[in-house]
């Protein structure tokens, strides 16, 4: 798997190729926006691919456990965003990758923890608790950035790639 310019939408594709019909199997309702004109990424696709399955399989389980838990049938959604905003000044043009949720999102308690290898909330064979840190330490490699943050909704997961200079 070398490093080579992509598209981070292609990566998208390539996770919803291997979870998407799951996930509407569920009836969780995924809704994908792709802003045009987007630079590519250097990166090793798999690698991308495998941190978007992490992310996406963790908001699976979210929304599947949120409406276990209520008990009602309020529509489980995930969103996929892919943007580039023009840089301010001086800084350089990045790519954005948001994966969300209306799953209620992240207790503050554990919002410090759930990057660190091991740290999982679901029950033994449910899930390991590396998902994250192997995705942490993946972008990391890609000399870019995984953070977390609460929406209104639920969680926000945000890959921050540098974008690849067409000119070199
Ligand atoms: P695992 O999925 O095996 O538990 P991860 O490293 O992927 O391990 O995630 C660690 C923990 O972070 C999860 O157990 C869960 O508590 C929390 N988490 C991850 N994604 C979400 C999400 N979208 N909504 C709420 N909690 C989440
Ligand atoms: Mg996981």
């Amino acid at each position: 798997d070398e490093l080579r310019p992509c598209r981070a939408e292609n990566a998208v594709a390539g996770a919803l190729q291997v979870l998407g019909e799951q996930i509407r199997l569920d009836d969780i309702h995924i809704e994908i926006h792709v802003a045009p004109d987007l630079p590519k990424i250097l990166c090793r696709q798999n690698q991308l691919e495998q941190v978007l399955i992490n992310l996406l399989q963790n908001a699976r389980d979210a929304v599947l456990d949120a409406s276990a838990a209520r008990g009602d049938s309020v529509p489980g959604r995930i969103g996929i965003d892919v943007t580039s905003p023009e840089p301010a000044a001086g800084e350089s043009r990045k790519v954005f990758i948001e994966v969300s949720d209306n799953a209620g999102g992240i207790s503050s308690d554990i919002m410090e923890r759930v990057f660190q290898p091991f740290f999982t909330t679901k029950p033994p064979g449910k899930g390991t608790g590396l998902g994250l840190s192997v995705s942490f330490g993946i972008v990391r490699n890609h000399a870019g950035r995984l953070s977390v943050r609460n929406g209104a909704e639920g969680a926000v997961f945000v890959i921050e790639l540098p974008a690849q200079d067409d000119e070199a």
